[in-house]
Parts: structure tokens; C-alpha cells; sequence
């Protein structure tokens, strides 16, 4: 299980205390995004030959598996959902972790989620991502205009990937 800390909200962060200066924080921040990507590519050609992803985002079920807490106490259901109270499953110091877990709060989260991956029970890739991220679709439901609920926006990612695997594998045989 994961535990990420949260943040109160308007809690100010200081990026050069977190980053360094403001050159090394483009810097680290630019690596930081290259390394997310590269690792979500690898994860995506290994889902492609079969092999069950194991960051959050592709392997599905999330709901209860990972924690977001806050500084009071409180807990959420993964840090990306951390002051939304729709998402709160209780406080540290008033609740136990399996009165949180086994709560009514979490199988409403479970119902609402497979909801969700239910409407992409179309897509050839559901295999792949299992449904993708909660927190991914909960932000384009509410910013995206014309959001499309059949559909997560990586199904164009995972083709374009499957589509080069191929192509570079077809191309080895041949010249093999
Ligand atoms: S909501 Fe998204 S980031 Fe959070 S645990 Fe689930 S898949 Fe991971
Ligand atoms: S639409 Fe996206 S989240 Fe849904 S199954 Fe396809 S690739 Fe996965």
C-alpha cells in the first residue's frame, strides 16, 4: 500500500527549497518528467507482451490500495484526491485503518470507479491501463470541454507505442 503525505490547503511550497535554484529546479524538473515518460513507455510495451504493469495508473483497482494523508490526520483515498471530502475516508485519530477500509465510503468509491472503467468496455486497450486512473478522469470530466467518458486520452498513446513495437519488430525479422 502507498502513503503519500498531503497538503493543507493554500499551504505555500517553496520550489527552491524543494528544487534548488530556479535553473536546477527546470533542470530536475525536466529529468523528472523524462524519467516519468520513459517509465510509462516501458510499462506500456511490457503490458503490449503481457506483463501486469505495476504503477498505479495501468494496474487498475486502486480504490483503498493507495492512502493520501493529510497533515491532520486526515485520510483520502491517494493523495491526488487530498481536501476533496467526497474522496475523505476518515481521520487517523478518531478511526482505525480497517474501519476505514472496510467503510461504506470505500465501496461507494469502488461502484463509482467501476462505473467508469465500465464505459470503456469498447476500447481494445482496457487490458493494457485496466481502466487507467481515477484521478486522470476526475480532472478531465471537470475541465475538459466536451469530455468524452468512452475514452481516456491514452488509448492514442498506447496504439502509437504498440504501432512503433511492431513496426521495429517486423523490421528486426526482416532483416534477421
Ligand atoms: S487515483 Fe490515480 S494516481 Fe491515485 S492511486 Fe489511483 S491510479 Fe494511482
Ligand atoms: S479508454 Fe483509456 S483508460 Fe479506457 S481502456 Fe482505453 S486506454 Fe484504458
Amino acid at each position: 500500500m502507498r502513503i503519500n503525505a498531503g497538503l493543507q490547503p493554500n499551504t505555500e511550497v517553496n520550489s527552491e527549497v524543494m528544487w534548488g535554484s530556479t535553473k536546477e529546479a527546470g533542470t530536475g524538473r525536466k529529468a523528472l518528467f523524462l524519467a516519468c515518460v520513459l517509465g510509462l513507455v516501458a510499462l506500456i510495451v511490457g503490458a503490449l507482451f503481457g506483463k501486469r504493469p505495476t504503477i498505479c495508473t495501468l494496474a487498475g483497482q486502486c480504490i483503498a490500495r493507495h492512502l493520501g494523508v493529510n497533515v491532520n490526520g486526515d485520510i483520502y483515498h491517494c493523495d491526488r484526491y487530498v481536501t476533496d471530502n467526497d474522496y475523505r475516508l476518515g481521520n487517523v485519530h478518531r478511526q482505525s485503518f480497517a474501519e476505514m477500509f472496510e467503510g461504506d465510503k470505500v465501496e461507494i468509491l469502488r461502484e463509482r470507479n467501476a462505473r467508469r472503467v465500465d464505459g470503456y468496455t469498447d476500447c481494445p486497450y482496457l487490458s493494457i491501463c485496466n481502466g487507467g486512473c481515477p484521478h486522470n478522469a476526475y480532472i478531465a470530466e471537470r475541465s475538459v470541454s466536451g469530455y468524452d467518458p468512452t475514452c481516456c486520452g491514452e488509448a492514442a498513446l498506447i496504439e502509437h507505442i504498440r504501432r512503433r513495437v511492431t513496426g521495429s519488430l517486423e523490421e528486426a525479422r526482416s532483416v534477421g
